[in-house]
Parts: structure tokens; C-alpha cells; sequence
């Protein structure tokens, strides 16, 4: 699948933003869609995407998609204020290939909270990450 296309006609993320598929909106504007994920893995589940397919994962990221992606940031800023979560904390996390799980190669970022989260990752036997 290309990166950086308005619109892949096989990419789930893409029919979704197209309205193609239905799903439960948070927020839209003309770059950002915000939506529930089907599958919550929290209490607050919130999937995060670019209008456009401007990059199948962060590995294909480029300098001009700057505004787009710190749109999404502020945009999940606001969506945890405005589930009264900001100070009990949230997760952003945008899975990146085949170790992290990435299965939908539109960019994406999940947006997690509304309870404790719990630790990160599988941490058992990695004691030399500082070395
Ligand atoms: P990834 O695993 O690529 O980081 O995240 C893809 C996410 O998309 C998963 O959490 C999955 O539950 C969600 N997802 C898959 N298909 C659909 C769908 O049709 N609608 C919605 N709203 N979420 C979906
Ligand atoms: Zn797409």
C-alpha cells in the first residue's frame, strides 16, 4: 500500500474517514477524525487518525506532515479534557509494524484511558535498557 494518498481505496482507516464504513465519531475536522475503536481496550478507547493516508505508520512520517500530526495531539489533549480525564492521566500510543501489533497501516494513534492503565509493555527480563 502507498504512504501519503487522500484516499486508499483498500485501507479500512480510510473508508472510515470517507464514511464508507460507519463508526462512532468523537470529533472531525477537515484533517482529523477521532472515533471509538471497536475493541476498547479501556474504559475510554479513542482512535486518532489523519484524514488523508498521509503515512501507512510513523516509519514513513515525513517534515510536511508536521501540522496534521500536532493536530492530532492537541486534538487528544482535548478529547481527554473533555472526558474529564487530563488529570487522572491517559495514554497515547501509536503502534509502529509487526512487534508493536500494528494491524490497520493507516497512521493512527490510540488514545487510552479512564482507569489505570497499568503497566507498559512486556518489561520481565529487560533490566539493561539504560546501559
Ligand atoms: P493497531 O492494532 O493497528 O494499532 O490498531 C487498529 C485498531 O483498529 C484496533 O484497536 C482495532 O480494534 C481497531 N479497529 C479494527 N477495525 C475497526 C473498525 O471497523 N472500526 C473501528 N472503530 N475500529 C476498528
Ligand atoms: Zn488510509
Amino acid at each position: 500500500m502507498d504512504a501519503k494518498k487522500d484516499f486508499v481505496a483498500d485501507c479500512l482507516f480510510c473508508r472510515i474517514a470517507a464514511g464508507e464504513i460507519p463508526s462512532k465519531i468523537i470529533y472531525q475536522d477537515e484533517d482529523v477524525l477521532a472515533f471509538l475503536d471497536i475493541q476498547p481496550q479501556a474504559k475510554y478507547h479513542i482512535l486518532l487518525i489523519p484524514r488523508r493516508h498521509v503515512a501507512n505508520s510513523l516509519n514513513d512520517l515525513e517534515q510536511e506532515d508536521d501540522q496534521v500530526i500536532f493536530k492530532i495531539l492537541l486534538t487528544a489533549r482535548n478529547i481527554a479534557r473533555e472526558l474529564g480525564i487530563d488529570q487522572s492521566g491517559y495514554r497515547l500510543v501509536a503502534n509502529t509494524g509487526r512487534d508493536a501489533g500494528q494491524s490497520v497501516f493507516h497512521l493512527h494513534f490510540h488514545l487510552l484511558g479512564g482507569a489505570s492503565l497499568g503497566l507498559f509493555g512486556t518489561p520481565a527480563g529487560y533490566v539493561d535498557n539504560a546501559e
